[in-house]
């Protein structure tokens, strides 16, 4: 092959991380979905993680968006200039344009979903199409979607939770909130602000998720306190303040519920042949959020259902995306 045949793509356009699958190579790029830009110019400076390392820490001349928000696009040019570079990166030299699916949320408008294909065409794609994306990680995660069983899937990603009930080949039941990763972190800044008088930037908040975080107040008890730096409200100065666990668990409860909730409303809608499948096989936990500890635990314990994490949660959104490439001549029809 010289240069002739393009590689189609799928990519899994997260509100957190991109990441790019290339037919018959699998997954060839992740980055976070940031882009800097200068604000005078409105060049950009960097996109994916060196312009994410920028994030709080950018002067006057310089801001570092995050162009999706809630899981859609929320800046329509900065998302296009995105997905151009990853796309480019993504193509092996002097490759025609590719074929692109990209993946959505589930109760996306059409207006919503207009918009993400308009801009993957602009970013450089031949055609493109979306995948509702639970059904997306359903797939990377394994699940037999295409049976007559019932599979359960719930993606906490940075912007939505997605929940989804899959059998033959479709989605049977679904709910997306907007209570995820970003969320988790939000509610840990306040709950800082509050009770420490300490003043934290989102990327402190998240690395603070990922070291102590848990979804069970019970189970956090155990877990050793954090140091974390950054301003004291009073003085106004630099400051370092130990945190527990604890209460890192008690601040992001109300989003674990809101989870909880949206599961079990989700379980209520199927019929009873899906939920007793799901009783048998049960939930399966994807996205970046599937990560925080004791969530399957906690989530098991309200609905009484096993719960899994996915091999690879990151992953699962944008290898069903990719899987689902395969289908394009289909969907072309
Ligand atoms: P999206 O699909 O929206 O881009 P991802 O599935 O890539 O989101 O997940 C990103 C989210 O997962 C972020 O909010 C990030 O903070 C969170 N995350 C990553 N690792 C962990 C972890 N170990 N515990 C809890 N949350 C995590
Ligand atoms: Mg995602």
């Amino acid at each position: 092959m010289f240069g002739f045949g393009a590689r189609n793509i799928g990519i899994d356009l997260g509100t957190a991380n991109t990441i790019v699958f290339s037919e018959g190579k699998g997954i060839v790029l992740r980055e976070p979905s940031v882009v800097a830009k200068n604000t005078k110019t409105d060049e950009i400076v960097s996109v994916g993680s060196e312009a994410r390392a920028m994030i709080g820490r950018t002067p006057a001349s310089i801001v570092a968006i995050r162009p999706m928000k809630d899981g859609v696009i929320a800046d329509y040019d900065t998302t296009v200039s995105m997905m151009k570079y990853y796309i480019d990166k993504s193509l092996e030299p002097h490759s025609r344009r590719p074929d692109v699916m990209v993946c959505v949320p589930s109760g996306v408008t059409e207006v919503e979903k207009r918009a993400v294909i308009d801009a993957t065409k602009v970013a450089g794609a031949k055609d493109a199409y979306v995948i509702e994306e639970p059904f997306a990680a359903a797939i990377g995660a394994g699940l037999p979607v295409m049976d007559p069983t019932g599979s359960m899937v719930v993606d906490i990603g940075g912007g939505t939770t997605d929940v989804a009930t899959i059998s033959l080949g479709g989605i049977v039941s679904s709910r997306s909130i907007r209570m995820a990763g970003d969320k988790l972190d939000e509610a840990i800044t306040a709950y800082v602000r509050q009770h420490y008088n300490l003043l934290i930037g989102e990327r402190t908040a998240e690395q603070l998720k990922i070291d102590v975080a848990s979804a069970s107040v019970e189970a956090a008890k155990e877990l050793d306190s954090q140091s974390v730096r950054g301003r004291d409200l009073i003085s106004g100065l630099p400051q370092t303040v130990e945190i527990k666990p604890e209460d890192v668990a008690k601040a992001i409860q109300e989003v674990v519920q809101a989870i909880i909730t949206a599961i079990k409303e989700t379980l209520e809608e199927t019929s009873p042949e899906i939920a007793a499948d799901v009783i048998d096989h049960g939930i399966v936990l994807t996205g970046g959020g599937a990560q925080l500890r004791h969530l399957p635990e906690v989530i098991s314990e309200a609905t009484k259902v096993p719960v899994f994490v996915a091999s690879e949660p990151l992953d699962c959104v944008a290898i069903g995306t990719g899987e689902s490439l395969k289908n394009i001549d289909v969907m072309k029809k």
